[in-house]
């Protein structure tokens, strides 16, 4: 029995590879390469010393899905596969809309069609939305999203919602992360974004290696102790060790959790600890806020931890020299 992994060439995605192949679990992998190279696989099987069945193709092609499902025995998908720059969702909302739905939804019907019911969604912290506390809970509803990318993360759990109460034998666990970072301690796998980075910690790589001049921090008037965001960063590799847990821990039904550490972390406090624990000198400057920035948010991560038995490893320390690591060895 195996595991289909769609997705699993990209960041979060490859490092779950890894994490389910030393655990003994055999994995499939689709991805169409868009924002991820085909390097990666081979790197992946260097850090498990082992092969995976690959299929390159997008999973919007209902008919090739359905290959995978007769070529293999599968008995439970992750679901990575989706685009997820927040900017360009904005920019380009259909793109998002019709990729990241249309895929989950093929991706659905084939299961159903060959009757297989397990499934784990790569949700986001963004569903929570706008809050009145900065401390993200699973009890909390949904929030009203800020972004075309976060609002189809809210539409596929609303869809998997239904689902599930159309039919009760689907185990489904939706995980939300928080903001995942770091890469894998072989320096071998990585975030590794297509241009110019949106997010702060692969820019910060990019400024720290000297292919870009200078960071520019969105704001440092926010309400938070040093006036620049709070998020909660979490290290790529718990969070795909979050996954095997929820393959081997989740009770049957439909169930939702945040992976996250639990701690707010300022975008100053994380260039600080870059620099310190890389004796290095990220260059920086403050610029205007960046346009549907929240000020602060992070998990309550204590639903993870009482039913799956899992919390975070790794601290900011590790997760900056980490990202360091990949980003030198590259
Ligand atoms: P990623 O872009 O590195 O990985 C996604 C992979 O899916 C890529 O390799 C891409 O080529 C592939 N892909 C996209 N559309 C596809 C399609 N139609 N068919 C086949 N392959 C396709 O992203 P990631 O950071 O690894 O994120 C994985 C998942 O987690 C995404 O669904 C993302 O929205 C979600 N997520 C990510 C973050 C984050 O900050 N990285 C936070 C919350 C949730
Ligand atoms: N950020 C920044 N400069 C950058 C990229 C991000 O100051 O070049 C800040 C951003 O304003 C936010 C935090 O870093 O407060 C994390 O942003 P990111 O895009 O990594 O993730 P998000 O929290 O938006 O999902």
């Amino acid at each position: 029995m195996a595991i289909l992994v769609t997705g699993g060439i990209g960041f979060i995605g490859s490092h779950t590879v890894v994490e389910l192949a030393n655990n003994g679990n055999e994995v499939i992998i689709v991805d169409n390469l868009y924002n991820s190279k085909i390097e990666v696989l081979e790197n992946i099987k260097k850090i498990t010393g082992k092969d995976f069945r690959f299929y390159q193709f997008d999973i919007c092609n209902k008919e090739k899905l359905e290959e995978i499902f007769k070529e293999n025995k599968i008995d439970s998908v992750i679901h990575f596969a989706g685009y997820k720059a927040v900017g360009e969702s904005v920019k380009e909302p259909l793109m998002y809309y019709s990729n990241n739905l249309i895929s989950t939804i093929n991706l659905l019907e084939v299961m159903k069609k060959f009757n297989i019911k397990k499934l784990v969604f790569s949700s986001s912290a963004a569903v929570y939305g706008i809050q009145e506390t900065p401390k993200c809970s699973e009890k909390m509803k949904r929030g009203e999203t800020t972004s075309p990318y976060g609002t189809t993360k809210a539409m596929i759990e609303k869809i998997l919602e239904d689902l599930y109460i159309s039919d009760n034998s689907w185990n489904i666990t939706i995980l939300r992360y928080f903001n995942p970072v770091g890469a894998h301690s072989s320096g071998l796998i990585g975030e590794d974004p297509r241009g110019t980075p949106n997010n702060l910690m692969p820019y910060i790589l990019k400024v720290a290696s000297g292919k870009l001049d200078v960071l520019n921090i969105y704001g440092n008037n926010y309400p938070t102790p040093d006036g620049t965001c709070i998020r909660d960063y979490i290290h790529v590799v718990d969070l795909a060790k979050g996954h095997v847990k929820a393959l081997e821990k989740a009770p049957n039904g439909l169930n939702v959790y945040n992976l996250a550490s639990g701690k707010g972390v300022s975008v100053l406090e994380l260039v600080k600890t870059f620099e310190k624990v890389n004796n290095l000198k990220v260059n920086y400057k403050f610029v205007d806020r960046r346009p549907g920035d929240l000020p602060e948010y992070y998990a309550d991560p204590t639903k993870a931890y009482n039913e799956l038995g899992w919390k975070t490893a790794k601290n900011l320390e590790d997760i900056c020299k980490d990202a360091w690591n990949y980003e030198k060895n590259k």
